[in-house]
């Protein structure tokens, strides 16, 4: 995708904090992050949305899953983590390109979901 910024940070056309790199897997600090560590993990072969994913690109999802825990640890959290997917419209998804939250700290998270209305 010519104009997909995930792409485009995938392939080191935009600049990013890289965390980590392989044939088919690119992960990143977010630029404006949610917790004291937030990175993201994204295909390098672009799929737009978890909604659009196939069993095609069941490989590259469940090592990008498989691989977290060890990301997570490099970047400073040995007692775990939060991975989010942000899906469409409902879910509110930014980034056409479909991407793997991975956030913590050294004190546990706050909920998982704000209250209805908060
Ligand atoms: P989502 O709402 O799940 O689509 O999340 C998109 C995320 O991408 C947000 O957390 C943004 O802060 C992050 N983001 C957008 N542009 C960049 C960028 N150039 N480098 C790093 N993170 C970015
Ligand atoms: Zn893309």
């Amino acid at each position: 995708m010519d104009d997909c910024i995930f792409c485009k940070i995938a392939r080191g056309e935009i600049p990013s904090k890289k965390v980590y790199e392989d044939d088919e897997i690119f992960a990143f600090h977010d630029i404006n992050p949610q917790a004291p560590v937030h990175f993201m993990m994204i295909p390098k072969r672009h799929i737009a949305s978890l909604a659009g994913a196939t069993m095609e690109d069941a490989g590259v999802l469940g090592r990008m899953m498989a691989l977290s825990g060890r990301l997570a640890r490099e970047q400073g959290l040995p007692d775990g983590y939060r991975t989010i997917i942000n899906t469409g419209r409902i879910g509110r998804q930014e980034v056409m390109h479909l991407h793997l939250h991975v956030l913590g700290g050294p004190e546990p998270l706050g909920r998982m979901m704000p209250r209805p209305g908060a």
